[in-house]
């Protein structure tokens, strides 16, 4: 499942600001590896468990520390950000000792599937909010940080409600100094017009985001 020794995440993306990954500017984690296979999915370059760029921890929480005074929090999407437990139990439990982030989990698991797994009781520790549940592309909604109804949201602390959740965009459209385009959120527009798809590549210091070819 693409484990690793916990003291590095495989990371397919790394985004600075992103508004639509959950409430608020929060920096966004996308983790590289899904075996899950929905159909209709968005983001098959994140499945590939040989893909991205394994980071070390601490390299992580520099980054994201670096950001903390422009952001409320940080979301962990993918991929499946539980196919790698032992190492975003450790990347979160030092997020959560040294800030006051909040953190947004994304997983394709449901959520009985979530509470079975082995070693998820240390990454939920520190989460305040789950989206759980694998995307459905017959039951689409894209609101609410669900990408489709049978999606199911658990508040785990006091920090969020589902009136939080109301304010967040469906889609966002970024456009990089170098023209890079990316694309996010649980209702992303189609941008025929540019003739390709367009998506979140890279793990780079100045190169976050990259046009898919
Ligand atoms: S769980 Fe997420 S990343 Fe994995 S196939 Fe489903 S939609 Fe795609």
């Amino acid at each position: 499942m693409g484990e690793t020794d916990g003291s590095s995440l495989r990371v397919h993306a790394f985004l600075p600001i992103s508004h639509t990954n959950g409430p608020g500017a929060r920096a966004a984690i996308w983790v590289q590896g899904c075996s899950l296979g929905c159909p209709g999915c968005f983001n098959p370059e994140t499945h590939s468990p040989a893909g991205g760029q394994s980071v070390d921890i601490e390299a992580l929480l520099a980054r994201i520390m670096a950001l903390r005074d422009g952001i409320e929090g940080v979301s962990i999407t993918g991929g499946e950000p539980l196919g790698q437990r032992g190492a975003l139990a450790e990347l979160l439990s030092r997020l959560k000792a040294r800030t006051d982030l909040s953190v947004v989990l994304f997983t394709g698991f449901s959520w009985a599937e979530v509470t079975a797994l082995d070693g998820s009781a240390g990454v939920l520790a520190n989460v305040d909010l789950v989206v759980a549940g694998r995307y459905v592309v017959a039951r689409r909604l894209a609101r609410d940080l669900r990408g489709s109804d049978n999606q199911t949201l658990h508040f785990l602390s006091d920090r969020y409600g589902a009136d939080d959740l109301r304010a967040v965009p469906m889609a966002e459209v970024l456009v990089g100094l170098g023209g890079e385009i990316v694309v996010s959120g649980v209702g992303p527009p189609r941008l025929d017009g540019l003739g390709e798809s367009w998506a979140l590549s890279g793990w780079g210091e100045s190169n976050e985001v990259r046009r898919r070819a």
